[in-house]
């Protein structure tokens, strides 16, 4: 048995956030510690955060070991919470101090408490009596003894804060230092809650009876954009709320807009914790405290949010389970949908996967009765989901360097005239996503990368996709010098802004495409404004395709629905699949029925048909069987290597050397695919080199793949990253 407290100057094996391979002994402070808890220890000359992991090993010099610091005052980290971190790393094949660091993701954790100023009621009167002196003493007595900020406390008054300092010199209000980090407000889970139509009741209760069984179990809660998912599972949130418990609710970053906290505080009367990047570091180091010590019951969140040291978690919610964003693509390689799923595990709490387009993993999941399933059927109220059509573009008469068809021209046409919205759709950032020299055919790239440059006529430049990198529009073709040669090559949505307003001219326009805006606040604030009906037509990227809600709009045009179907990525027609039903579900969310029309070359292309037939099952059993037949996710276990370096031979003998000793590999039937070329081979000066790794099912893999990995020595310059599960195949 490990115990939970180390008397001070017994042994602690410490795990720090530092690059090390293994836990360091320290002896325990004065006062000593607690298993878990967050100490500052020396390294060297550096004072490093880590966690008090266990007993030290003692297999050191103990002349030479020195002391923790001292321990923080946070609540210290939770059993439940270090062997999920433990499980992770394995999963995961990432090293413990970068697990570590995910789980500590707050700055100033180690900071003594920030401090404000409050205001509160004092016990003398003011020398003299003004109206203005009068209203903030009124204010004070109204809320009897509760402390004010400065700003508030004018604010509520509705006087200068002048007047409330003056009254501080005489005492007769009192100024007082405060923690900053205070306890989110209560939630009331009685608060706002809808009646529920018949689908959606059966949908709660099945999670409410889940979640008081106290236990862990997954539910896929499916149903199509607009049929009241989100009610459901706040239903789930209050459930746990009403049993004392936390609760946490995943959206994609893209998501986290402002309408959905409103939505939150609507039903429980408070606003919920918040995690994401938008919010400040002092709110961050705020929210992993209050979370730690209970006093957070909500927190509505990124995918990191799931490293958050949570009390008593009853209920992780996973809303749109099906987006690649859960899976962080940089660092610690995990899919946050996942690692939900296990985390729950862990601590015997429900998740909920909600999506109108699930992906196929947990389709598969549900199927083999891993997870239970909800179906919300139809739309709530009076929406219905839109007609889906076909526009074939093999017939249409379209001049070169246009993509409206004419069949699409005329259903926007027919909108202007209804005064209703039409949304065109097209996953392209920029101008045109080639520039293309006339005279000797040349195609500006990157110069880091093995990408093109993507024209960003709004910006003036040409921009990197990769990287970032941009440079300014050339006049003269780089390669062969020809004057005014070079050409826009293909449609990005800045360019359809063009085409769209040239043919309907008094129609208001807006393009919407996450490059074109300053800030998150300014983009919101678009769209909220186009919402409201300010904009006849909207052009938009994939941005628009998540969560927003546009009431008035009944026409979704899809200018290119091949797009996704090329390139050799195995989820190719999944995503296609999900994306094109997601795009088509914002059409017609009110009263007035949708239409979705998809222009293609392929309009017999199975997927293509799948969509538009609407037959999801059909369409999932399909994928699934061809998946089966290759062995591949899910049915099969998959791992990419992905290896990189500013030398291309380096870089590539590795990689012959790892595909040759794959013995490891082998005893667990595992295959290797590759040296080859990553798809863009290099980024950032670096060249990408990967092997793919496949194996069944049930084989062991993180072990064998451990034992593989551990026969090559890596020279400084080379990197070597493991993905399990790979997502997407760059
Ligand atoms: P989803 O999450 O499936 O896209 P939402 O939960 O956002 O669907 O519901 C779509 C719209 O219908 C929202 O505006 C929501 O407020 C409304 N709605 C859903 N269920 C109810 C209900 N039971 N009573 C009133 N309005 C509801
Ligand atoms: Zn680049």
């Amino acid at each position: 048995m490990i115990p939970s407290y180390f008397p001070q100057g017994d042994l602690v094996g410490v795990l720090t956030t530092q690059p090390l391979d293994r836990l360091l002994d320290y002896k325990a402070p004065e006062g000593g510690c607690h298993l878990g808890a967050f100490v500052e220890v020396p390294l060297g000359p550096r004072k490093v955060l880590g966690v008090v992991w266990g007993p030290g090993q003692g297999d050191y010099d103990s002349a030479k070991i020195r002391s923790v610091i001292r321990v923080l005052d946070l609540a210290p980290m939770r059993d439940e919470m270090r062997d999920f971190l433990t499980r992770a790393a394995d999963y995961t094949l990432t090293p413990m101090p970068a697990m570590l660091r995910l789980g500590t993701r707050a700055p100033g954790l180690g900071d003594a408490p920030s401090m404000r100023k409050v205001y509160r009621l004092g016990t003398r009167d003011p020398d003299r009596k003004t109206a203005a002196r009068d209203k903030v003493l009124a204010v004070l007595r109204d809320y009897g003894g509760l402390a004010f900020t400065l700003g508030e406390l004018a604010e509520a008054a509705d006087v200068g804060s002048s007047v409330v300092k003056g009254l501080v010199a005489q005492g007769a209000v009192l100024e007082e230092d405060a923690p900053r980090d205070v306890p989110y407000p209560p939630l009331d889970p009685d608060h706002g809650g809808k009646a529920l139509n018949p689908d959606q009741a059966v949908g709660a209760d099945a999670l409410r009876a889940a979640l008081r069984k106290e236990g862990y179990g997954t539910t896929l809660l499916k149903g199509v954009t607009g049929s009241g998912k989100t009610e459901v599972y706040l239903e789930a949130v209050a459930e746990c709320l009403r049993m004392g418990k936390q609760a946490l609710v995943l959206l994609p970053e893209i998501a986290l807009s402002g309408e959905f906290i409103e939505r939150v505080e609507a039903r429980f009367g408070m606003r919920p914790a918040e995690w994401h990047s938008g919010v400040t570091m002092t709110e961050r180091r705020r929210c992993f405290r209050m979370v730690g010590q209970g006093d957070a019951q909500l927190v509505v969140g990124a995918r990191s949010a799931l490293f958050l040291p949570f009390r008593n978690l009853g209920l992780i919610v996973v809303d749109e389970e099906h987006d690649t964003s859960y899976k962080q693509e940089d660092g610690v390689l995990y899919n946050a949908r996942d690692m939900a799923v296990l985390r729950a595990a862990l601590c015997g709490a429900q998740v909920v996967l909600a999506s109108a387009t699930p992906s196929l993993e947990s389709w598969a999941n549900a199927q083999a009765g891993k997870y239970a399933r909800l179906d919300l059927t139809a739309r709530f109220g009076a929406a219905v989901m839109p007609e889906m059509a076909a526009i074939d573009m093999r017939v249409e008469e379209l001049p070169h360097g246009r993509w409206v068809s004419p069949t699409l021209r005329d259903a926007i046409a027919n909108r202007l005239e209804k005064g209703e919205q039409s949304l065109i759709f097209l996953n392209r950032r920029g101008y045109a996503p080639v520039t293309l020299c006339r005279a000797c055919g040349h195609q500006i790239g990157c110069d880091h990368c093995d990408a093109r440059m993507v024209e960003h006529r709004f910006q003036k430049r040409l921009m990197c996709h990769q990287c970032g990198e941009t440079k300014p529009i050339p006049v003269i073709c780089p390669s062969c010098g020809a004057a005014d040669k070079l050409a826009a090559v293909g449609p990005g949505v800045e360019r359809m802004g063009e085409e769209v307003a040239a043919l309907f001219p008094t129609a208001r326009i807006a393009v919407l495409s996450s490059d074109l805006y300053g800030s998150a606040r300014a983009m919101k604030a678009h769209i909220a404004e186009i919402a409201q009906g300010g904009t006849d037509i909207i052009i938009g990227t994939q941005l628009v395709a998540k969560g927003h809600n546009f009431p008035l709009l009944t026409l979704v045009g899809v200018i290119d629905a091949d797009l996704g179907l090329q390139g050799s990525d195995l989820r190719a027609a999944e995503r296609t699949f999900q994306l094109m039903r997601q795009v088509a579900g914002r059409a017609g969310r009110a009263a007035i029925p949708g239409a979705a029309l998809l222009q293609t070359y392929q309009p017999d292309h199975p997927v293509i048909r799948a969509i538009l037939n609407g037959d999801e099952e059909s369409f999932w059993s399909a994928e699934a069987a061809e998946r089966r037949g290759a062995g591949v996710p899910p049915y099969g276990r998959m791992a990419g290597i992905i290896l990189s370096g500013p030398d291309l031979k380096a870089v590539f003998d590795l990689g012959d050397d790892m595909a040759r000793r794959d013995g490891p590999l082998r005893q667990i039937g595992a295959q290797v695919f590759g040296p080859a070329p990553a798809p863009i081979a290099r980024v950032r000066g670096k060249h990408r080199v990967r092997l793919l790794v496949k194996a069944d099912k049930s084989a062991p893999l993180q072990a064998a793949l451990a034992q593989w990995v551990a026969q090559f020595r890596l020279p400084a310059n080379l990197r070597l990253a493991i993905d399990i599960d790979p997502q997407s195949f760059y």
